[in-house]
């Protein structure tokens, strides 16, 4: 199959030297991407600013924004099977931008903000028999939200985990997730993000359309 993974934080610039971000640093996603092309996939990694190595064999897209990302996904799409959305897009960015650096003394204290696309959302309607997973970063139960974006962006899988235990989420090697599927709930247990990886490539083949058949989950 065809994975198209996107991965990192996106920066929402003000000016040249200053941006708006978050903590996220594509550990999952490249994990995701690795999984892949080990179980003999294609893959295309479109990636925010981040310090990882690009996994072998896997295609690395670089983007900055969240509207570059949304371009290179709208992009890199119609070639893929499966999209997995494990980036985190900045929900706003500055109203204007500088080409130059803004001088202290001239900038406005107070930051004027407009929304972002929403990237699922946005390209909702391109997604045929394509398998579309997302990922549900919250503090506390992330249960009730995951479903609620599972319907609201028409996805298949939302991994859900809750950021605010030490070993899940941001920075670290391992995360605790639940996939919330329209049909299913499944409680992984505390796992290295190498093999929450491993599971959601496994899920993606055994939920993947194949010729006469439904879905599995
Ligand atoms: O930020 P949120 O919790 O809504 O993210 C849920 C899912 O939606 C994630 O898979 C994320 O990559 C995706 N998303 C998106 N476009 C945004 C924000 C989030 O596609 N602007």
């Amino acid at each position: 199959m065809r994975f198209l993974v996107t991965a990192g934080p996106t920066r929402e610039h003000l000016d040249p030297v200053r941006f708006l971000t978050n903590r996220s640093t594509g550990k999952m996603g490249f994990a995701v991407a690795a999984a892949a092309v080990a179980a003999g996939h294609e893959v295309v990694l479109v990636s925010g600013p981040v310090s990882l190595p690009t996994p072998e064999g896997v295609e690395r897209v670089d983007i900055v924004s969240a509207r570059d990302l949304l371009a290179a996904v709208e992009e890199r799409l119609p070639e893929s099977d499966v999209l997995v959305m494990t980036a985190a897009v900045a929900d706003w960015r500055p109203k204007a931008t500088s080409a130059t650096k803004l001088k202290k003394g001239t900038m406005n204290p107070v930051l004027e903000l407009e929304p972002n696309p929403d990237i699922l959302r946005t390209i909702a309607p391109l997604k045929g028999d394509r398998l579309f997973i997302g990922f549900a970063a919250e503090t506390g139960d992330p249960v009730p939200e995951a479903r609620r974006k599972l319907a609201a962006k028409g996805l298949d899988l939302v991994v859900a985990n809750d950021v605010s235990l030490p070993d899940s989420g941001f920075a670290v090697d391992t995360n605790r997730v639940t996939f919330v599927t329209p049909r299913n709930l499944s409680f992984l247990p505390l796992l290295k993000k190498t093999e929450v990886a491993v599971r959601i490539v496994a899920w993606a083949e055994a939920n993947a359309r194949r010729e006469g058949e439904g879905r599995i989950s």
